[in-house]
């Protein structure tokens, strides 16, 4: 990780590395080359975009895939304006004019034409094809393509294929180590380190039951959620059953394993 000093660091979006993610970021921005960051919701992916895209000093455009989102929705479209037909860029075409970064959030959930216009720009000719206007787009140093996506999801249907996969760098994250889990915690909902331990305690055992029982275990973002609303005032039962229990399950019987996990840490 290159040294920053502590006033440009502090300006930044706050993020607390977990491993040597900070330095494989810089490294692929500066070489142009694309990253693929896998792992659970909630664990920190979007941050640390947002992070390094302000530490690199390039403009990111975030794009959150669902199944609905098209091509056209990255690139741009012919749009109706007072009777005339006016080209607008979507936030593909855009991060790839300015050398900004686009970051494609869950970009397994986006339609299949999504990815055979990311081939030509994830291999050497970083080329962004408009078919609509017939341009062809040389990206220039300092575009980055990141994407995320969620592994734990286990539909075969929803597996990113091998020829998109191998276009990308790729890198896992998990679930904090406890002490960064506990400082990301306290920094981001302002409760004392006092209560935040318990609550990464409890984090680590519904993890456990991941799998079994749940489909994934409890995410930082929950943790901060609960730790803002006992932050807040409220009795710690209610804000575990608001944000932990109820988002984690629908169904009662696990409801209460839940609630026994919660019994065994406080
Ligand atoms: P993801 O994109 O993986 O779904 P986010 O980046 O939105 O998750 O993370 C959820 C929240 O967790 C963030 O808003 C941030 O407050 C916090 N967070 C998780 N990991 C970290 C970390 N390493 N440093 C700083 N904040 C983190």
């Amino acid at each position: 990780m290159s040294a920053l000093s502590q006033e440009a660091q502090s300006a930044l979006p706050f993020y607390r590395p977990i491993a040597h993610e900070c330095s494989l970021f810089e490294m692929a921005h500066a070489k142009g080359l694309p990253l693929l960051l896998k792992g659970p919701t909630g664990c920190g992916k979007t941050r640390f975009v947002e992070h390094m895209a302000a530490r690199v000093g390039r403009s990111l455009y975030t794009v959150a895939c669902h199944d609905d989102l098209s091509a056209a929705d990255l690139i741009g479209r012919y749009l109706l304006r007072g009777g005339a037909t006016e080209w607008i860029d979507g936030p593909l075409t855009r991060a790839v004019r300015e050398g900004a970064i686009c970051y494609l959030d869950e970009v397994i959930e986006a339609r299949k034409d999504v990815t055979v216009v990311l081939h030509p720009l994830t291999d050497n000719r970083r080329t962004l094809m408009i078919d609509r206007t017939g341009e062809e787009l040389v990206a220039p140093p300092g575009f980055m393509l990141v994407a995320s996506y969620n592994p734990g999801y286990q539909n075969i249907l929803k597996r990113l294929k091998p020829s998109t996969r191998q276009r990308f760098l790729s890198i896992t994250f998990g679930f904090p180590d406890p002490a960064t889990e506990t400082a990301v915690v306290v920094r981001e909902s302002g409760l004392d380190e006092g209560r935040v331990a318990p609550l990464v305690r409890l984090a680590g055992h519904i993890r456990l039951l991941s799998g079994m029982d749940l489909e994934e275990g409890v995410s930082t973002r929950l943790l901060i959620y609960a730790a803002t609303l006992i932050a807040g005032g409220m009795p710690i039962e209610r804000a575990l059953q608001a944000a932990v229990v109820e988002p984690l399950t629908d169904e009662p019987e696990v409801a209460q394993a839940l609630r026994d996990v919660i019994a065994s840490v406080y």
